[in-house]
């Protein structure tokens, strides 16, 4: 038994930094052809230039996920160039966290703007709903196809300031669940991973003494590296995966446990 991703085509989105990157180093050296959506032109391009470095093969394109026409072109330029789409990796994501409120002196203070809860909800929820939708025909057509949602494990269980992040983590969840229902019958699995707190740009942002609580909550104790996540993407991904639907897989270290 081993994990076969050999020869497969993965759209990574999000794959030029932190959980993304590992992903397509780790399918890359599985086998697979790495195609990596990012905004991040530098760190994308180098990226895949890397990997085909190592005789393994990659490329790069300037996506904005969000963005259904320009999501569209980029699914009709893999298939012209590779001729197949076999795994999606919903991976890419961001955060503009405040809380729902803030109230000091008997004042309001501060709030979660709209534009920061609009700006969120765009690329986690909306990102996820285009690429999978633009993917979802080829898949049918082949009769085989991995998609895979990056959630978190803040959409299982809330996160103080983070309203719109947590919304759009618990509706990956959800959608993860339709489509499983949708699709299945079509060879097609969708499963979602819930990162505990992985070390990466996105978490750089958040106060040290969060990160030191969290991890102190974290029976394996220590806090996740991106490899961990690409390793749960992967396995998910591989062709031996075929009866794993809908379920959403912790990668966390244990820290629910640990609350
Ligand atoms: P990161 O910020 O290190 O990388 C995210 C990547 O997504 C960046 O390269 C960025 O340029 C890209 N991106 C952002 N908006 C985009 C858009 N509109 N179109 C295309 N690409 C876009 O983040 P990360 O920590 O690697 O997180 C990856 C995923 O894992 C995210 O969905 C995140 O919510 C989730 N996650 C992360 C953690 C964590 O602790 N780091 C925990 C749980 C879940």
């Amino acid at each position: 038994m081993g994990i076969t991703v050999h020869q497969r085509i993965a759209i990574i989105t999000g794959g030029a930094n932190g959980i993304g990157r590992a992903t397509a180093r780790a399918f890359a050296d599985a086998g697979a052809t790495v195609v990596i959506w990012d905004r991040a032109v530098e760190a994308g391009t180098a990226l895949a230039a890397e990997i085909e470095a190592t005789g393994q093969q990659a490329v790069f394109a300037d996506v904005n996920i969000a963005d259904s026409a320009a999501v569209q072109h980029a699914v009709a330029e893999v298939i012209t160039r590779f001729g197949a789409v076999d795994i999606l990796i919903n991976n890419a994501g961001i955060t503009r966290d405040a809380q729902l409120v803030t109230f000091k002196h008997g004042e309001l203070a501060g709030s979660m703007s709209e534009v920061d809860f609009d700006a969120v909800i765009d690329v986690n929820l909306k990102g996820v709903f285009v690429c999978a939708q633009a993917v979802a025909p080829i898949m049918m057509k082949q009769a085989r196809g991995r998609i895979i949602n990056a959630a978190s494990v803040v959409g299982l269980y809330g996160n103080f300031g983070q309203t719109n992040y947590v919304a759009t983590k618990s509706g990956v969840i959800g959608m993860t669940k339709v489509w499983a229902r949708e699709l299945g019958r079509r060879g097609i699995t969708v499963n979602a991973v819930a990162p505990g707190f992985i070390t990466t740009e996105m978490t750089s942002q958040m106060p040290q003494a969060t990160l030191a609580q969290m991890q102190a909550h974290t029976p394996v104790g220590r806090l996740g590296t991106p490899e961990d996540v690409a390793h749960a993407y992967l396995f998910l991904a591989a062709d031996e995966s075929a009866f794993i639907n809908g379920a959403v897989l912790s990668v966390d270290g244990g820290l629910v446990l640990g609350t």
